[in-house]
């Protein structure tokens, strides 16, 4: 089975409500989608979402990145080589992870109807369920706090709660979403990188000593303050993950063998993809860490990847694969299915994705 053509799409999906950060506002989903064709009219399935403030990238960049250096170096090569389907990546350009995620989860897709077998299979995964949680966006404490009853509401026990655009507010933030999802709801809080270190200790302190029993802290201070985000994990006592800062195994490796953040939140859109997710998987478990498995504001077909990533390791104890749940509705036919909060994977080969509706050629 060998890649014959690479197709460069748009998908759009409306949000039900606009996705808000401490970097950004989203309203609407607009990712690029990549299939493979391969000589044997087998199609392969990938996707990137544009995330500018964390990647870098644009929709034009990850297209021209696909089209002008990684699909030339595709055609023609075995599907089931992997090995060297990764060494082309690889060696066609640096960084530009999110066009080399969309190539790779194609690839991927391709190998597992290569084998016939789905790919968390093949990635030595039984199955498992899988519970996400839901992102709560940074919004006035009440309007939050509306959010977080409706996601309790909707079957979400685990919600992740925005901060961090403004610290004075974001104790009462986290009040009145307890408050409102009530003492079982797990709350995991992310500042997207919006706090300083000192803030940010105050700050957890105060929201251990109001008893509001985060299950964790992710991104406190910016991505690139290493020593930041240790001089925090070592002041406090809920555990910090380190999301932003941790894109390659090496950024893994360095910061877990200096213990700058307990747990690293795995996104194929940082790593480029299940290759280097798999490596911070096996780096975690040599540190004796756990990993959140997460996504930017991703679609049906680069959630799928990443949930059956997930199900492939015991060491992925977490869950933040709410991308699709944040959407209207749902153009991708197979795949990774929701009910309520629980992610579950078909029993097809690669991905399972039997098609997409609504795709536009991407023209530029
Ligand atoms: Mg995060």
């Amino acid at each position: 089975m060998k890649i014959k053509a690479v197709h460069l799409y748009v998908m759009r999906i409306p949000l039900r409500t606009p996705f808000k950060t401490a970097l950004r506002t989203v309203e609407a989903m607009e990712n690029l989608v990549v299939t493979l064709e391969t000589d044997e009219g087998a199609l392969g399935y990938g996707e990137a979402p544009p995330t500018a403030v964390i990647t870098g990238d644009t929709i034009p960049s990850i297209a021209g990145a696909i089209r002008d250096f990684l699909a030339p170096k595709l055609i023609g090569l075995e599907v089931e080589r992997l090995d060297a389907l990764h060494a082309a990546l690889d060696a066609a350009m640096v960084h530009n992870t999110s066009a080399k995620a969309a190539v790779e989860i194609a690839l991927y897709d391709l190998w597992g109807k290569r084998w016939n077998a789905p790919l968390y299979q093949l990635l030595g995964g039984a199955k498992r369920e899988l519970e996400t949680d839901l992102t709560i966006s940074v919004n006035a404490p009440e309007e939050m706090a509306r959010d977080a009853a409706d996601a309790v509401k909707r079957g979400f026990r685990i919600l992740k709660v925005k901060v961090g655009t403004d610290a004075a507010l974001d104790l009462a933030r986290l009040k009145a979403v307890r408050e409102a999802a009530g003492p079982e709801a797990v709350l995991r809080v992310d500042a997207n990188q919006g706090w300083t270190m000192r803030e940010a200790v105050r700050l957890i302190s105060a929201i251990e000593d109001a008893g509001l029993n985060p299950e964790l802290v992710e991104q406190p201070v910016k991505a690139d303050d290493i020593d930041g985000l240790r001089y925090v994990t070592s002041r406090v006592y809920t555990p910090i993950l380190a999301d932003e800062s941790v894109f390659s195994p090496q950024d893994a490796a360095n910061i877990l063998s200096t213990r700058a953040a307990d747990l690293v939140n795995i996104k194929l859109m940082k790593t480029g993809g299940l290759h280097g997710a798999m490596a911070i998987a096996s780096i975690a478990e040599a540190f004796r860490a756990e990993c959140m498995m997460g996504c930017m504001l991703e679609g049906n077909i680069a959630v799928t990847a990443a949930a059956h990533a997930a199900m492939a390791r015991n060491v992925i104890t977490r869950i933040d694969l709410d991308g699709p749940a944040l959407c209207r509705e749902n153009p991708v036919v197979g795949g990774a299915s929701f009910t309520g909060s629980r992610i579950a994977l078909p029993d097809a080969p690669g991905l399972g994705i039997e098609r997409v509706e609504g795709l536009e050629p991407l023209r530029f």
